[in-house]
C-alpha cells in the first residue's frame, strides 16, 4: 500500500518544495562532480564563493534590492538580531531610544531585547490581546528615535502588516522572518530588514540581514564582533565561518521561487491559499474563530479557534486527530495561544491547502 502523503502545516523551522530536497539530495554526496558533499566544502573554496554570490544575486534580483544596500547571511537567527539592530542602530541618534510597534509574541521579545541597549518606546498603549494592529494616526512616533522597529508577520499570533509604516525621517527596521518573499516589498523604505530563512527561504541556521550602506559602522562599542554589521558586510559575510550548508539551501529555494514566478506569483499564491481557509471560517457561522482583526489577517499563518471564542478544546482534539489520520501534520497553535494554527509559506502548494479546506469543510458538517 502506498505511504500516505504528508501535508506539513507547521510553523517551523521550514517548509521547503520537493524539488529542492530532491536538488539538495543528490548534491549531498557529490556536489557539481567535485567528490565531496555541499557539507565538507570550504567557506573559502571558488565553489563556495559561487554559491554564495548566486544566492545574493539571486535575491538582489527577487526583492529589486537597491546599490547602496549589502546583503548579508549570518548565523544567531531572528533572535540574534533582536540583539544586533539595537547594537548596530540605537546609537544612530544622540538620544539613544527607539520605537517598537509591539503587534505580538516576536515584536515584544525583540522590544524586551533592545532595553538592555538604550530607551525602548511601545509606541502604541499596550495591546490586551495581540489581534489587531492599532491604527497608524493613533502612534506616537518619536522624531528623535533612531529606529522604528516592526514585526511585518507575527507567527505565534497571525497579525501581518499589509502595509509599509509611514515613519517620515526616521529609519524603518522591520523582521520580515515569516513572511520574507511570501510578496514583493519595496526594500528603498527600510534602513533594514531581516529574515530568518526558516519558513520561507531555506532551512533553519542562515539570516539574512540587508541593511543600508550609510548604516554601517554605527555599532556600540560593546557590540560583539560577529553581530557587527561593518564587519560582517566589510567581510562578505565571511568573518568567521557562515551556515555554509543554509546558505546553500537557501540558494536552491531563491531559484525555485524565481522559476515559479519570482514574488508576485508567490504572493498570488499566498492569496489564493489563505482565502481558502479565511472563506470557510467567515462561513462556518462561529464554529471556526479567528481572532484577528480582518484588515491585519496573516497569509502565512491561520491561527483559529473551534467551537466557541475561546475553543472547545476537546472539539479541537478531535480536529488535529482527524487531519493527522489524513496525513496533515503540525496544525496545533503555539503553546501560548492554543487552538490551531495553519501555516501556508511558499512552500505550501495550493493542492495542501485545498485538502485542508476540505477537512475544515467536512469536520464542520459533522460537528456543528
Ligand atoms: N521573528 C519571527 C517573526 C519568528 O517567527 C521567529 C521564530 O519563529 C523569530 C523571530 C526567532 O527566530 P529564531 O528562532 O531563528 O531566533
Amino acid at each position: 500500500m502506498d505511504k500516505k502523503k504528508t501535508l506539513n502545516f507547521g510553523a517551523g523551522p521550514a517548509k521547503l518544495p520537493q524539488t529542492v530536497l530532491l536538488e539538495a539530495q543528490k548534491e549531498l554526496l557529490d556536489y557539481n562532480g567535485i567528490g565531496i558533499s555541499v557539507l565538507e566544502m570550504s567557506h573559502r573554496s571558488s565553489d563556495f564563493t559561487k554559491i554564495m554570490n548566486t544566492t545574493e544575486n539571486l535575491l538582489r534580483d527577487l526583492l529589486n534590492i537597491p546599490e547602496n544596500y549589502k546583503v548579508m547571511f549570518l548565523q544567531g537567527g531572528g533572535s540574534g538580531q533582536f540583539s544586533a539592530v539595537p547594537l548596530n542602530l540605537i546609537g544612530l541618534k544622540e538620544d539613544r531610544c527607539a520605537d517598537y510597534l509591539v503587534t505580538g509574541t516576536w515584536s515584544a521579545k525583540a522590544a524586551k531585547e533592545a532595553e538592555k541597549y538604550g530607551k525602548v518606546n511601545i509606541i502604541h498603549p499596550k495591546l490586551d490581546s495581540y489581534t489587531k494592529i492599532p491604527d497608524p494616526s493613533s502612534w506616537t512616533l518619536n522624531p528623535s528615535a533612531s529606529y522604528v522597529y516592526y514585526c511585518c508577520n507575527e507567527t505565534v499570533h497571525g497579525v501581518e502588516f499589509n502595509f509599509i509604516p509611514d515613519t517620515k525621517d526616521v529609519i524603518l527596521v522591520s523582521d520580515m522572518s515569516s513572511n520574507f518573499l511570501s510578496r514583493p516589498i519595496d526594500v528603498s523604505k527600510f534602513g533594514l530588514i531581516f529574515a530568518g530563512a526558516q519558513k520561507n527561504v531555506g532551512c533553519a541556521g542562515v539570516t539574512v540581514v540587508i541593511v543600508r550602506e550609510d548604516l554601517l559602522g554605527k555599532a556600540l562599542k560593546e557590540c560583539p564582533v560577529v553581530l557587527d554589521y561593518q564587519v560582517q558586510a566589510g567581510n562578505n559575510s565571511l568573518y568567521n565561518t557562515p551556515p555554509c550548508f543554509s546558505i546553500y539551501i537557501m540558494g536552491l529555494v531563491l531559484e525555485w521561487i524565481k522559476n515559479n514566478g519570482g514574488t508576485a506569483a508567490m504572493e498570488r499564491l499566498n492569496k489564493e491559499k489563505s482565502g481558502m481557509i479565511y472563506d470557510i471560517i467567515d462561513g462556518s457561522n462561529g464554529f471556526y474563530v479567528c481572532p484577528v482583526d480582518v484588515k491585519c489577517r496573516s497569509r502565512m499563518n491561520v491561527p483559529f479557534r473551534i467551537g466557541k471564542q475561546e475553543g472547545d478544546e476537546a472539539l479541537e482534539k478531535l480536529f488535529l486527530d482527524g487531519a493527522s489520520k489524513l496525513g496533515m501534520i503540525s496544525l496545533k497553535g503555539h503553546r501560548s495561544v492554543g487552538g490551531i494554527r495553519a501555516s501556508l509559506y511558499n512552500a505550501v502548494t495550493v493542492e495542501d491547502a485545498r485538502v485542508l479546506a476540505e477537512y475544515m469543510r467536512t469536520f464542520l458538517k459533522e460537528h456543528q
